[in-house]
């Protein structure tokens, strides 16, 4: 075997031997030459990681404390509205909540689809518009310049700063997403735009989501997933109703000293989150079972069904006329019982 391999590896030489003397004589060898060797040294960069510092060279930072915002030159429009709706918005949500200073945020405003799932490093839903992580204290914004995106970047920049906030002060603490999800859509001001009417459309056809759901959000389509930031909003406001900002700050500062979400209810409202659960969404039932009258899009439905129906009997009407008019042009000694016995 060992012989065997030494022969191969003689034949293989002197080929290559010979390969190279005929590059040697044309006057592109050397260009050629080059050429692999450039190529090989992209290649070893790129298997070194050397290609990550070559992509971060194109970010440009924003230094604006707390935060650091990073982003690609397409982007630089946006900046001014993201930092004046992150300036505006940081002390009244910090106010509102009882949270403590944030140290510091790292802001990304991924360019692509690419970047933004290698930032995030999470498999995120295709209408998802930003993710928070607070180990690292950073949160990755979709850019405007792709996708078609569920919010506005200022919108969505203050929605995550909520999620940074909260899971940044309650730490390892589990709380349910609706009241997670139901704060950042409250404070970042997006609620109000969301239409009842999809709670409608979600009543008299069943759907309507337990706040146990919106645990799946983001296994969601882009249809739930918003019946799920209007519940969500909808449920913060029924305990706002009950003792507002305050009642809101209490709650998230029992969690934290007991780490129990259920505890924490009932110490400030008295009641476990099964129970309010049920209080809500018979609420909801009640309230806005027929939200869908105020839809203009309902009326477009009701009218469309009836010329739907019109236009289909209009078309059968032809179509037996045509019959019709056939029939009378064939000759009268045709039997078809006899041609196709
Ligand atoms: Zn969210």
């Amino acid at each position: 075997m060992g012989f065997a391999q030494r022969g191969t590896d003689t034949q293989r030489r002197g080929l290559t031997s010979r390969d190279m003397g005929i590059l040697s004589a044309s006057p592109w060898a050397h260009v050629i030459r080059l050429t692999k060797r450039t190529l090989l040294i992209f290649a070893f960069l790129l298997c070194a990681g050397w290609a990550a510092p070559l992509r971060a060279m194109v970010w440009q930072v924003q230094h604006s404390p707390p935060f650091t915002i990073y982003y690609h030159p397409q982007d630089s429009k946006n900046l001014p509205g993201v930092l004046k709706a992150l300036n505006q918005e940081y002390p009244v949500i910090r106010e509102r909540l009882g949270l403590p200073l944030l140290k510091h945020a790292d802001i990304y405003i991924a360019p692509t689809l690419e970047d933004f799932f290698q930032l995030s490093q999470v498999d995120l839903p295709a209408w998802a518009t930003g993710y928070s992580i607070p180990e690292r204290q950073m949160m990755v914004l979709k850019s405007p310049t792709f996708g078609t995106p569920l919010r506005d970047l200022s919108t969505t920049a203050v929605h995550e700063l909520v999620h940074l906030e909260l899971e940044s002060d309650l730490g390892d603490v589990l709380f349910p997403t609706w009241l997670n999800e139901g704060l950042a859509v409250t404070l970042s001001g997006e609620g109000a735009s969301l239409p009842r009417s999809i709670l409608s459309w979600a009543i008299l056809s069943g759907r309507l989501l337990t706040l146990f759901d919106i645990d799946h959000v983001m296994g969601m389509s882009a249809q739930d997933a918003r019946l799920a930031y209007l519940e969500s909003t909808l449920a913060v406001d029924d305990l706002r109703l009950i003792r507002g900002w305050e009642g809101i700050r209490d709650l998230l500062n029992q969690l934290k000293a007991t780490g129990n979400f259920d505890s924490a209810m009932v110490k400030v409202y008295g009641i476990d989150e099964a129970a309010f659960e049920y209080d809500f969404l018979k609420k909801v039932r009640q309230q806005y079972r027929w939200a869908v009258l105020a839809d203009p899009m309902f009326y477009v439905t009701i009218a469309f069904v009836p010329l739907l129906g019109l236009a289909g009997i209009m078309v059968w009407r032809k179509k037996r006329r045509i019959m019709k008019e056939w029939e009378e042009q064939q000759p009268e000694d045709i039997y078809w019982g006899e041609r196709n016995p």
